[in-house]
């Protein structure tokens, strides 16, 4: 008897994620027989798991908070964004030797190209934030070629840490410059969990963005972040942090079941009636 197809994300704690809502829904939409399952791991058992996923059941499987840079590290090979992100979200086994990738950086991509066309014409970008998420967003808009890409942080030595590990592309700021920075950003980015349900605004002025400037927040619970609200209220073009969300998940659908899902309109109504609901 041959065992349908099953792939897991590992992380700790698990009760936000979102990822077997979607796996799920591509693998009804497409006749699939298999399944996706989340798979709670705490942070001593992680590297057990790690070592042994290759010869494990599962066909594949994410990665998320916290154990990203750990999986980078279990992993034999990973593909250059996860060694230059420092991060592998997406796992699978060939020949028994466990593979990474980071679908992190293309997500967002293709969110953008997605949900705001013709949006990557380079320029300056301004990035807030220095945490993981800013690690794949600073390496995807170089990829893009942004310049400069300026990090901006609470916490000055991680923005400036980000910045070196990049080189001349990146470069570190502070709060006090974002008004002249923003003058000529063509896009803004909020990687800091601020604007999240629970957490407080992101206080930033809006007023001196060029008005074709375009305003990203990776925040997608709520779905519309007061710095969304207030780009729009400027009739900026904005893109919500759902888009990345989704795509960054294809990538690993088609490398476990062998086709390539769509981000599609009802998915997204899919999850946004899941965020609503929680
Ligand atoms: P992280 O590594 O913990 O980094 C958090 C960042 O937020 C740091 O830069 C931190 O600054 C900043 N921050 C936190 N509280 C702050 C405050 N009170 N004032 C100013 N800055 C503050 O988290 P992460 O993994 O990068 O995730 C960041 C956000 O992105 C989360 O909301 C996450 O849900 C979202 N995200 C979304 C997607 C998606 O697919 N849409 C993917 C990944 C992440 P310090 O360095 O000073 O602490």
């Amino acid at each position: 008897m041959s065992v349908a197809p099953t792939a897991c994300i590992l992380g700790w704690p698990l009760s936000h994620t979102r990822s077997p809502l979607i796996h799920r829904f591509w693998l009804r939409s497409l006749g699939i027989a298999g399944d996706y399952l989340a798979r709670p791991v705490a942070p001593d058992d992680i590297a057990a798991v790690l070592q042994g996923f290759a010869a494990g059941t599962f066909v594949g499987g994410n990665v998320t908070i916290p154990y990203k840079e750990q999986a980078l590290a279990a992993v034999a090979d990973a593909d250059p964004a996860a060694r230059a992100i420092g991060a592998v979200n997406t796992l699978w086994a060939e020949g028994g030797r466990l593979l990474g990738a980071n679908t992190d950086a293309v997500g967002f991509l293709a969110s953008l190209d997605a949900d705001a066309p013709g949006w990557g014409g380079g320029g300056p970008a301004v990035v807030l934030g220095a945490g993981g998420a800013a690690r794949a967003i600073v390496w995807a808009l170089l990829q893009r070629r942004f310049a400069p890409v300026t990090i901006v942080n609470r916490t000055p030595e991680r923005a400036e840490g980000l910045a070196l590990r990049f080189g001349s592309g990146a470069v570190a700021a502070s709060w006090s410059d974002l008004p002249a920075l923003l003058e000529t950003a063509s896009l803004l980015v909020n990687t800091t969990s601020l604007g999240m349900v629970g957490q407080p605004a992101l206080d930033v002025d809006l007023a001196p963005l060029p008005a074709t400037a375009i305003v990203t927040d990776l925040v997608y619970a709520p779905l519309e972040t007061p710095l969304l609200a207030a780009a729009k209220a400027r009739a900026l073009r904005t893109v919500d942090g759902l888009g990345m969300l989704l795509h960054q998940a294809a990538p690993g659908f088609e490398r476990w079941f062998g086709v390539r899902p769509a981000v599609t309109p009802e998915l997204r109504a899919l999850v946004v009636a899941d965020l609503r609901g929680r």
